[in-house]
Order: structure tokens, then C-alpha cells, then sequence
């Protein structure tokens, strides 16, 4: 069994009977067999699915083999966005009167699905404080079906403690879905703790060059029959090129998560010290709330960290605009870094119990150099 390192370089070797030490594009909608039995398992099997695009396409193929090694789940499927993938899962394997435990922080389309589809379509969704066990287990009742999590969550960085909420599930008989966008499958490996069902946005981390929106999921063969299923009727296709791009995305994954973890614990830390700011919030620091978990079920903390200026919202947003390196930009998880002052991204889309603080920045680390990163912040601050 090789490394994660290497999985990613080597990880999809086998897939395909290629020449190229580059894989292939293969910008085909359909696919020929030679024989009716061929056809047959061409588009049958979820893994090797490859006479239709929709159903599969060798380059998938490539990408599925690598995430389900860096995940280590059976198998995976790719879908054209996050969203896709989320939608996808949570369709394959609800049904109305079931019920569903979420967190009260998720990223905001998937909190929107919550409300706009999922009661629509039947389903009874209950959000509860991520960061107690003890509320997703008083939450389940006789037709809970599935547990969705997501830690770090977006955009407070609150963790869940994946292994304990896990148990709590299987203990009950009931799925679990986890979002790993935001840690990786370098920093957490969700289903070493127990996840049934591990959602990426491979648009953020996975890609790695803010170019390509696409989503993964991974799981065990039936699971993922069960997904694929639905997937080909719902049609959240990947288009070649993208899971090209993505496949090129992983090849530096390791390398990049090392350089951003790195880069976003300096950061958070400088912060920390700057008399300018209120506070870091940021799994890696000692100060986080729940920095024990953090070590506890990550290897590395990512490049997303928020920080409040102590002079407030306006200080904030000019301080979003003095600074030179990072993009104006709602994303993350990419080779440059992004900022945005995150109560005009989140304006209207929480709770008025729970308003997001008007004096925070969401900051997602790239790969540049860190004391550039460094200096432009202490230029900003200064000049804000
Ligand atoms: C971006 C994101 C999604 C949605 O992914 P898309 O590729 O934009 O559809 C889902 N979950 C998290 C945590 C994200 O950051």
C-alpha cells in the first residue's frame, strides 16, 4: 500500500490501458463495446461504468480510483458540483417520512436544501449544535434515517466530533453522511471514524486551482450502487474535462495541503499577536474551543481561519480591500488566496439568534509565500 503522496500520483495506474504517462481526455459521449456481453458490463457497474457519459467515462474512472484511495472507501463517484453530489446522495437514500439530523451550520446551499426541497419532498430535517454528541442523540427519533455532518464547518470553523456522533449512528442503525470540503482528505479522513458516506466539492481543495467545479463521493460498493443509480437519472455529469483537470488537481494535493496548512497556522498565529485584531478563529490555535478535538480527528487544520477587527465592520471591509495578494472572492481551497468580509457574504441567509459577527474576515490560504502574505496583511492593517 503506497502513500498518500504517491496514491495520488500512482493511484489511478491501473484504470485504463493507456500509453501516455499523461492520461488521456476522452472527450466522447458514448463509448462502443465489442460484444453485447461487453456492452453489458459497461454499463452496469457503477465502478467501471464507461458506455455513456452520463453513466461513465474513463477519466471518472481515474478520479473515482484515487479519491476512494485517499478517502480509503471501497469506491466513488464524481458529479459536476458539490451540490450535485450532496443533492445526488441525500435522493438516493431518503424517502418522504424519514428523518434527517443536521448540524445548524452548514454551507449555505446545503442548509438551503434543507428548506426549500427536502420538507417539500417529505423529509423532516432537525438541526442541532454540532459541537455537543449528546444533541444529535437526543435528536433521533423512530424514523431517522441519516446523520449529515460537516467539520470544520462554514464559515465559524465549529468541529463535530466525527467519531463520537458516528457511534452514536451505527449504534442506532442510522446512516452517516459527512462533508469534507473543508478539512481534505490529507487533514481528515472520515471514514476511518466511522462516516458512512464522505461529500466533496472537489471546487475548493481537490481541484486546487479555482478552474473546475466539481463534486465526489465516496463510500462502500453498495452505497455507491445505490447513489449511482440515482446519479444517472438525475445527471450531475462531470464533463471530461473538468475530471481531467481534477485528476491534475490531485496529482499536487499532498504537496499543496502541506504548503497551505502551514502557511494559514502562521498566519493565524501573526494574527493572534496584531494588536488590530479581536480575535483568530482557526482550528490549529490553541484558542479555538475545541482545539483538542481538532488534533484529536485532524492532520492538519486547513487554510481557511476568520479574524475580527477590533474597530469593527467598516475597519473590515477596509481592510478586505487594502490587501494586494489575496482576491476579493467567495471560495476557497485554491493556489491563491481569497478573502471576504463574511457578513456581507452570509447578509440575510442566517438567523437573527445566531447573526454572524459584523467585524469578521474569512481568510482561505493559499500557496504563496508566506511572509508575502504576512507583509500585505501588516500593510493592510496599517493603512485600514
Ligand atoms: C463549495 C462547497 C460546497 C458546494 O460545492 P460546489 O462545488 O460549489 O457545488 C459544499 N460544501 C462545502 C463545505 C463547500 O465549501
Amino acid at each position: 500500500m503506497s502513500r498518500i503522496e504517491t496514491t495520488s500520483i500512482i493511484g489511478d495506474r491501473k484504470i485504463t490501458g493507456e500509453k501516455g504517462v499523461a492520461p488521456a481526455i476522452h472527450y466522447s459521449a458514448v463509448f462502443a463495446a465489442s460484444d453485447s456481453d461487453e456492452f453489458a458490463e459497461m454499463s452496469s457497474v457503477p465502478q467501471h461504468a464507461r458506455n455513456y457519459t452520463r453513466y461513465g467515462n474513463p477519466v471518472h474512472e481515474r478520479v473515482k480510483s484515487i479519491m476512494a484511495a485517499l478517502e480509503g472507501t471501497e469506491t466513488a463517484l464524481v458529479m459536476s458540483s458539490g451540490m450535485g453530489a450532496m443533492v445526488t446522495t441525500l435522493l438516493a437514500l431518503l424517502s418522504a417520512g424519514d428523518h434527517v439530523i443536521a448540524q445548524t451550520h452548514h454551507y449555505m446551499s446545503t442548509a438551503n436544501l434543507f428548506d426549500e426541497m427536502l420538507s417539500r419532498l417529505g423529509v423532516e430535517v432537525s438541526l442541532v449544535d454540532q459541537t455537543q454528541p449528546s444533541a444529535f442523540m437526543s435528536a433521533i427519533r423512530q424514523n431517522t434515517k441519516l446523520i449529515l455532518l460537516e467539520s470544520p464547518a462554514n464559515p465559524l470553523l465549529e468541529l463535530t466530533d466525527i467519531e463520537g456522533v458516528a457511534k452514536i449512528a451505527r449504534a442506532h442503525g442510522i446512516l452517516t453522511v459527512a462533508d469534507n470540503t473543508f478539512a481534505s482528505p490529507i487533514n481528515q479522513q472520515p471514514h476511518a471514524l466511522g462516516i458512512d458516506i464522505i461529500v466533496h466539492s472537489a471546487t475548493k481543495y481537490l481541484g486546487g486551482h479555482h478552474d473546475l467545479t466539481g463534486g465526489v463521493v465516496c463510500t462502500s460498493r453498495s452505497l455507491a450502487e445505490q447513489i449511482w443509480r440515482t446519479h444517472v437519472t438525475l445527471g450531475s455529469v462531470l464533463s471530461p474535462m473538468d475530471a481531467w483537470l481534477l485528476l491534475r488537481g490531485l496529482r499536487t494535493l499532498p504537496i499543496r495541503m502541506e504548503r497551505i496548512n502551514a502557511n494559514a497556522l502562521t498566519l493565524a498565529r501573526f494574527l493572534s499577536q496584531h494588536p488590530s485584531i479581536e480575535r483568530v478563529i482557526y482550528p490549529g490555535l490553541e484558542t479555538h474551543p475545541q482545539f483538542d478535538l481538532a488534533h484529536r480527528q485532524m492532520k492538519g487544520f486547513g487554510g481557511v481561519f476568520a479574524f475580527g477587527l477590533r474597530e469593527g465592520p467598516d475597519t473590515a471591509k477596509r481592510v478586505v480591500s487594502a490587501l494586494r495578494i489575496p482576491f476579493n472572492a467567495g471560495s476557497l481551497g485554491g493556489v491563491d488566496s481569497l478573502v471576504i468580509h463574511v457578513a456581507t457574504m452570509w447578509l440575510g441567509t442566517r438567523p437573527a439568534t445566531a447573526p454572524i459577527p459584523a467585524n469578521l474576515i474569512r481568510y482561505s490560504v493559499g500557496i504563496e509565500h508566506v511572509d508575502d502574505l504576512k507583509e500585505d496583511l501588516i500593510q493592510a492593517l496599517g493603512s485600514a
